[in-house]
């Protein structure tokens, strides 16, 4: 049962075994496994609820309905665009579909370095495998390559590199192109069509425009959320409360909202990692012409990636080149005219050149920490571009302009405030170093938060223990990427999911 907004007609008291903070990749999959698991469950969400009716395909439309910030959202300097979902289903209903395991050396480096238990490969694997048949996830054949991938594809092997088959989760997929603003044909699988859906039809009470303000405490045991209801329409309170009394309560809203509820409890008195050792993954970019027509926006974005990048080579403490993943850009027009540098007669040049624009970007494996404080009860997010961080994003846009010389781009546009260009690769070393990474002159979107409330032993370092259990309390839990020691080195879904089935394991062990 989903209720919006303007359904809750007076305050109301209610009860169930689990409440569920968030809807998304974290939220939608422990509510739905609990729900497996026997109990009452219902999911707390504050945006909106929307579905293949509503995805009308229109950018600015669908950017401010289900994208958190508007599209508008920055770190507090203005570095980094910070994207993220705000609606039932949370980030995965504009996602990519771009469905990759947590790479093994990943999980090696979570048990060895940061002392995981519990999570390594034996306990995810029947997990993901789970995750990747309900969600259909398969490789893209040559009919879901459109010509920004095969560019990819092409320039990847050409320089030697290790290219790859993206796994995609998508049934049926049209390639309309519109993962972004959310997908009419409910084609790509997201938590909206799968684990939400799946939840529903198991009886979790789903509400959305119901923001979850405050917990209500009992010694160390939470024994009720305070959730005030939004209008789905102004997206303000409509003055209506719920008091949610629940034997556990989850937060899973997400890598940029998991920390800041956390902040808001006033938590990090006792744990001073809460909103420490945030991660993004800075996504630097490169927008090419080409003499064919590239038409970027069609078809599904990420079918290569090269993957040769992914994890940093080091000598000793020296950073040698890269810690990122290389993939095709897809944006649509409105997006593209947004981020294209320039007004007037150069714009219009360029948005005239518009089919002919192609582009690539990468995920940053963030070197250097970020955090989320509150200023005046508002979050506040900081992330360091240059130091560590800006080596690898430099080093990406090398290699992004590398690969687009080979498969024969006319010009490189940076995007960054001087306009920098470049029509020839001996130019591509000198035009890099001259990037300015102080604030506000670079567009880096950062689509992969967590972090923010990672998981240890320690109640000094981390947040929560290996069952997700907040130090210190009996029954709060959370089942999202804040836990994560670092960023997974992937597009990050499906270790989120794989993650959140152990979460609801460990609520129905505390529960039985
Ligand atoms: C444009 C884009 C493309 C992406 N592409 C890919 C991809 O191809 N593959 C991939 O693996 N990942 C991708 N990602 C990232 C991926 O979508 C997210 O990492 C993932 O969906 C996050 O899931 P989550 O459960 O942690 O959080 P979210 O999806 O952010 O869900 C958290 C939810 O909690 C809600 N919430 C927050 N605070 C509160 C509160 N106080 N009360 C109630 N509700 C609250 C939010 O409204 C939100 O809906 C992409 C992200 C973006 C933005």
């Amino acid at each position: 049962m989903i209720k919006q907004g303007h359904e809750w007609a007076r305050d109301e008291t209610l009860r169930c075994d689990v409440v569920v903070i968030g809807s998304g990749c974290g939220g939608a999959t422990a509510a739905m496994r609990l729900a497996e698991l026997g109990h009452d469950v219902i999911i707390v969400e504050k945006g909106g609820w929307f579905t293949r009716e509503d995805f009308d395909q229109r950018e600015a439309n669908m950017l401010a309905k289900i994208d958190g910030g508007r599209g508008l959202h920055t770190s507090v300097d203005g570095s980094i665009s910070l994207t993220y979902g705000n609606n039932v289903g949370g980030a995965s209903v504009h996602y990519w579909a771009d469905s990759y395991r947590t790479p093994p050396d990943r999980l090696a480096l979570w048990e060895e370095e940061y002392g995981l238990t519990g999570h390594g490969l034996s306990e995810l694997t029947p997990h993901f495998e789970r995750i990747e048949r309900d969600l259909n996830v398969h490789h893209p054949d040559e009919a879901h390559t459109n010509r920004m991938n095969q560019l990819v594809h092409n320039g990847g092997k050409a320089l030697g590199w290790h290219v790859a088959r993206v796994p995609q989760a998508r049934k049926g997929c049209v390639m309309s192109g519109h993962c972004m603003q959310g997908c009419a044909y409910d084609a790509k699988q997201s938590q909206l069509v799968t684990h939400i859906a799946r939840a529903n039809e198991l009886g979790v009470r789903i509400y959305s425009d119901l923001e979850a303000v405050s917990l209500r405490w009992k010694g160390d045991r939470v024994d009720a959320l305070t959730a005030q209801v939004l209008d789905p329409a102004t997206r303000q309170p409509t003055g209506r409360t719920l008091t949610l009394e629940a034997r556990a309560v989850v937060v899973a809203a997400g890598g940029f909202g998991t920390p800041v509820f956390l902040l808001r409890q006033g938590l990090q008195k006792r744990l001073p990692a809460v909103g420490q050792h945030l991660f993004c993954n800075p996504c630097p970019m490169i927008h090419a012409v080409f003499d064919e027509p590239i038409v970027q926006w069609r078809n599904i974005p990420a079918a290569w990636c090269v993957e040769e990048f992914r994890v940093a080579t080091m000598r000793g403490d020296q950073y040698v080149e890269g810690g990122y993943l290389l993939m095709p850009n897809q944006l649509q027009p409105g997006m593209l005219a947004a981020v294209l540098p320039g007004v007037g007669a150069s714009h219009a040049q360029l948005m005239a050149q518009m089919p002919n624009l192609g582009g690539t970007i990468a995920w940053i494996d963030d070197a250097d920490e970020g955090s989320v404080t509150l200023e005046g009860g508002r979050p506040r997010y900081d992330v360091p571009v240059d130091g560590a961080n800006g080596l690898r994003i430099r080093d990406a846009w090398r290699k992004q302009a590398r690969l687009l010389f080979e498969v024969g781009a006319r010009e490189l546009i940076f995007g960054d405030a001087a306009d920098t260009r470049l029509t020839r690769a001996s130019g591509i070393d000198a035009a890099v170093s001259g990037i300015d990474l102080r604030p506000a002159r670079n567009l880096l979107a950062a689509p992969h938060p967590g972090g923010g409330t990672r998981m240890g032993s320690d109640a000094e370092t981390s947040v929560v223990g290996f069952d997700h259990r907040v130090h210190g309390t009996d029954n709060l839990y959370v089942s999202d990427p804040s836990v994560f020691p670092t960023a997974p080195s992937v597009d990050p879904s499906i270790s989120i999911m794989g993650f959140s089935y152990i979460a609801a394991s460990h609520v129905h062990g505390a529960l039985a």
